[in-house]
């Protein structure tokens, strides 16, 4: 029997090495804003699997005897990557985490840390338990592949307000909420660095699946009084200024109050989305995606804040 030959190409395409697969390179730089702080600076951008996910900023501190890292960004690879790029500064342990919300950008990626104790809110840790699994599934059909071997970790101990010595540095622990019903920011008192997670961003549009937007605005003033000299905030370059905090304001009121005339003007959600959107927001990354999107989180209850009650029936 005559033997079949297999064509070239195909001899060819069998002799490379078997497809090994290659996880997604997020290029991590950190960025040196104090003595001790570094940073890793997120694009801003929605989420794509061109960026992986990666578009939300993290960080970590070096303190004397370990590296605290705050937030662990949206996978497996990410925090892996975030590992590595840490032991390149510092031969230190990593001794803590902090998450400063439940939101799949800033937490995925802790499965990277394995034993390094994990510290959040309790209301981080209650919406990660709760919506963690459908958070994650979302993020795995946003990126795509980036997103590869990531599972939830949940926090392993409460963050609880006030001072703290972590591996030897001091840190201030300063809960706040509105982006979220549980926001964490972290402080380190040596450098007055102020991580303050997703309660600021700057130049890019805020996003607000889970806001509460009088809650956000208390808490940007508290933030306002906060005696810091550098500000991180959870997506947006580093600022040394209050600028972000302004800017996070400007857009919350506006948006209120847009919301709440069109709602009080009858408006429905088709008509919401064609307002014109003032001429000092346009600057901001991905403003149309994201106001769309508050505009669908946020409308009904503006809505229905202007039916009117229906007097109770008596007996
Ligand atoms: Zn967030």
């Amino acid at each position: 029997m005559k033997r079949r030959r297999l064509p070239t190409a195909l001899l060819a395409v069998l002799a490379l090495p078997a497809f090994a697969a290659q996880a997604y390179d997020y290029q991590l730089k950190p960025q040196a804003v104090a003595d001790g702080v570094q940073v890793f600076v997120g694009k801003t951008e929605n989420f794509s699997r061109e960026n992986g996910g990666n578009i939300a900023n993290t960080g970590f501190i070096i303190g004397r005897d370990g590296v605290i890292v705050i937030d662990t960004g949206p996978s497996k690879a990410y925090g892996e990557q975030q590992r590595t790029a840490i032991a390149r500064l510092s031969k230190l342990p990593i001794s803590q985490i902090y998450l400063t919300h439940a939101h799949p950008d800033h937490v995925l990626g802790s499965q990277a840390y394995a034993g390094v104790p994990i510290a959040a809110l309790p209301g981080t840790t209650q919406g990660l338990t709760r919506d963690g699994d459908s958070l994650l599934s979302n993020l795995y059909r946003l990126v795509g592949d980036a997103m590869r071997d990531t599972e939830l970790r949940l926090p392993t101990m409460e963050a609880k307000s006030g001072e703290v010595t972590v591996a030897g540095r001091r840190l201030r622990l300063i809960p706040g909420l509105g982006h979220t019903d549980a926001d964490l920011m972290v402080f380190d008192e040596t450098t007055k660095t102020l991580f303050t997670g997703d309660l600021v961003f700057f130049q890019r549009t805020l996003t607000t699946p889970n806001a509460d937007i009088p809650r956000w605005l208390k808490t940007l003033d508290a933030i306002d009084a906060i005696d810091f000299k550098i500000m991180v905030p959870g997506h947006g370059p580093v600022l040394r200024d209050h600028a972000g905090i302004a800017q996070t304001r400007d857009y919350l009121q506006w948006l209120r109050d847009s919301l709440q005339g069109a709602a009080r003007r009858g408006l429905d959600m088709p008509e919401v989305l064609q307002l014109t959107i003032p001429e000092r927001f346009q600057r901001l990354a991905v403003l149309s995606t994201e106001y769309e999107r508050s505009v669908s989180h946020l409308y009904p209850a503006y809505e229905l804040e202007t039916l009117p009650t229906v007097p109770k029936s008596r007996p």
